[in-house]
């Protein structure tokens, strides 16, 4: 029996009415029903929101549902502040409280007054802060400098809830508190309204017609596509995720006591959530690889072309605490949570004081104190004396220009130089490197070593993250033998699987390792088998052309989702894309020289989409030759190449059975597809292995 068979998802929002184009940050709420999920529904103001809401619960009674309604918002306060405030610790208490004081209309309401008003009740140290409004507060700080709440910062739900906000703050991106101001009032009414048929989760058992969670998206709502509003997109995810789960993992997700500060329905449980559809990207269409009619050999830029307008992320969401996220891939955007520098600071060591300073001999009486790094200066300088300030420190107030110490003669209370010195001068701006809310990374980047330093000065503790694809490394070949065992003249050992498995690691992906199969249908049928399930894609090399023992593309194009790629690309095979068992399968060429050449050309940017990742041209550089070669029309060539001298040279065989020289070599030499004669000194185009990340 399911607990639910209607769930109703709200976002609801503290601001003002948002007109009638359906805009983010307005009310959003989602309906699924009966196994059904609705569009997302707009509500521009909660007024709007209010009367939907009955009416939506009207009709689902009317009909013998059972509701599960979601807000997006906290339910309770930290422990202590319903007592504080009411004189009793109950939750209800404290709703019913603020809908006596709230008042609110389409575009006017007071929750900041009324957060003041409760401020004050607790001798300047009330919890409330973030003042909204042009006009100030008495009572509402506008920042959280000096803050000094007695109650905790967080909800219990919210030290575990990674990235949550705390109800105090009520302005700035991101923040709850004035959402929680401007709806607990709604559900109160609600609770009045239903009552007997209502109950509010996990204040009260949720077995009632109709059910009150709290719900907070962002705890496994995959980032929505550009085009989407997240709101939208996440009450939606929400309702399908919730209507997804098996009833007995809802109920024992809704097994819960918080009796004062209330509970986030999943906190804890949040792999149930994310293993469901709402987390996990949608699949790729298995005919992502088809070609189009007609083609057959293709050059290697539209090869490229089609693959990036095909494939996209499928790896899911994660949240990671910055130092763990070195060479992860971002989910989303990373905004600044401050400036750096916060606040004006020295970039010497000198002597600070008030503006401008003509030319010729100054001197000015020294202040006693000082400013340093950590340690500021907590008095004020008057107009023409200065003070003693080092690098880093905070100007103090009445300082905006430094002088360096060289460039002073200084004695305990007086020092002399000689001007002019421009205001300003040795002095770093706030924010004059980054802003609070910029934009520090988008979507798709690899977060790099200098990355940790942007990220950390920017007071970013967390980043949500890729999780890393999974890639599956199979080899084929009746010949082929375990490097280092035991081999007969007729036997190979196998290079391609450790050369491949390296490369995976290096590109930043977990490699698993699926071992050698021999030339057997379904010996290589069930390896893919294995190989699909616990990876994200698949790469095999050998048995990928068009022969008799070419049983990779004969089973992918059994499996019905094969398409050979003859690509004009020389050292290279046809490649045989496909899918097995959901996932996408690149079969390499058996050659080792070809199978890395087209790994490096064609899987690793695909992979790249698919871990994630922006699509990413290798960086190459145009090196003088120390070669001579002419090369004939219709097909791309790469040669092992290395750099001596400032010169590019190349390998002395281009034979593709020569694996030497993929060790001899430290990039690839790139030829255009059209014809071409180099001499020595000749401009050719030069990539390093470490520009495709090896
Ligand atoms: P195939 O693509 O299976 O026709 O193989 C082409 C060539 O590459 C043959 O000479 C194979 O012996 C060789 N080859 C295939 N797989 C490997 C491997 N894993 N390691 C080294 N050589 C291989
Ligand atoms: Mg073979």
């Amino acid at each position: 029996m399911t607990p639910f068979d209607t769930f109703i998802m709200v976002d609801w929002s503290g601001g003002n009415d948002r007109g009638p184009r359906p805009v983010k940050d307005a009310i959003w709420a989602c309906v699924a029903s009966n196994g059904q999920i609705g569009e997302p529904i707009y509500l521009r103001n909660r007024g709007v929101a209010e009367a939907w809401i009955n009416d939506t619960l009207d009709a689902a009674l009317a009909e013998e549902q059972r509701v599960c309604i979601g807000f997006d918002f906290p339910f309770g306060y930290p422990i202590g502040f319903a007592n504080a405030v009411t004189g009793q610790a109950d939750p209800f208490a404290l709703w019913r409280w603020l809908e006596t004081r709230i008042e609110d209309s389409k575009n006017r309401n007071n929750r900041f007054d009324v957060a003041a008003e409760i401020n004050a009740r607790f001798d300047g140290r009330g919890p409330f802060w973030g003042n909204g409004l042009k006009r100030d507060i008495e009572g509402l700080p506008r920042n959280k400098l000096d803050y000094n709440n007695i109650f905790p910062d967080r909800r219990v739900v919210e030290e575990q809830a990674k990235g949550s906000f705390t109800c105090w703050q009520l302005a700035g991106a991101g923040a709850v508190g004035s959402q929680v101001l401007m709806g607990l009032p709604v559900l109160e009414r609600l609770r009045r309204r239903f009552s007997g048929d209502i109950a509010v989760w996990p204040f009260e058992k949720w077995e009632a017609p109709i059910a009150i969670v709290e719900i907070w998206p962002s705890l496994f709502v995959v980032p929505p596509p550009d085009e989407m509003i997240k709101d939208a997109w996440q009450v939606q995810g929400v309702a399908r995720a919730l209507q997804a789960l098996e009833p007995e993992v809802l109920a024992n997700m809704l097994n819960v006591i918080a009796p004062e500060e209330g509970w986030i329905v999943g906190v804890g449980h949040e792999g149930m959530l994310q293993k469901d559809t709402v987390l996990a990207p949608p699949p790729l269409r298995n005919d992502c690889f088809a070609l189009p009619a007609g083609v057959n050999w293709a050059p290697v830029d539209e090869a490229l072309t089609l693959l990036q307008s095909r494939l996209f992320p499928v790896t899911p969401v994660e949240t990671l605490p910055v130092k763990n996220a070195l060479g992860r891939i971002l989910a989303n955007p990373v905004l600044a949570g401050r400036a750096n520098p916060p606040l004006p600071n020295s970039a010497v060591d000198g002597y600070g004081f008030a503006g401008n300073v003509p030319a010729g001999a100054h001197r000015r009486p020294l202040i006693k104190g000082r400013a340093a790094a950590g340690v500021p200066f907590s008095g004020s300088v008057p107009e023409g004396s200065a003070v003693r300030v080092l690098t880093g420190a905070a100007l103090p107030k009445g300082v905006d220009t430094v002088i360096l110490e060289e460039d002073v003669t200084a004695t305990k209370d007086i020092i002399a130089f000689n001007g002019p010195l421009k205001k300003g001068a040795n002095a770093r701006r706030a924010g004059e490197d980054i802003e609070a809310g910029d934009v520090l990374f988008d979507a798709g980047r690899m977060v790099l070593p200098a990355d940790m330093a942007l990220l950390s000065i920017s007071g970013v503790s967390d980043v949500q993250v890729r999780s890393k694809l999974r890639v599956a490394v199979l080899s084929t070949g009746d010949e082929l033998v375990e490097a280092g065992g035991a081999a007969s003249n007729s036997q190979i050992y196998d290079a391609n699987r450790p050369m491949l498995l390296s490369m995976i690691a290096r590109f930043g992906y977990d490699s698993i390792d699926m071992g050698r199969v021999v030339d057997d249908r379904v010996a290589l049928s069930d390896r893919l088998d294995m190989a699909a399930d616990q990876a994200d894609v698949i790469l095999t090399s050998g048995g990928a052309s068009a022969g008799d023992e070419d049983h990779v593309s004969a089973l992918l194009e059994q499996a019905g989702a094969m398409a050979l790629w003859r690509i004009a690309l020389k050292p290279g095979r046809p490649l045989a894309l496909g899918f097995w068992g959901g996932k996408p399968v690149f079969g390499l060429p058996g050659n080792p020289v070809a199978a890395m050449v087209c790994t490096l050309i064609f899987a690793r940017p695909a992979m790249g989409l698919l871990a994630g990742e922006d699509w990413r041209d290798p960086q190459g550089f145009d090196v003088p030759a120390d070669f001579e070669k002419s090369k004939k029309p219709g097909r791309r060539e790469y040669l092992r190449a290395r750099i001596r001298d400032g010169k590019v040279q190349v390998f002395a065989s281009e034979g593709s059975g020569r694996i030497s020289g993929l060790s001899w070599a430290d990039g690839l030499v790139e030829l255009e597809d059209g014809a071409c004669v180099i001499k020595k000194g000749d401009m050719v185009r030069y990539i390093p292995y470490a520009s495709f990340g090896i």
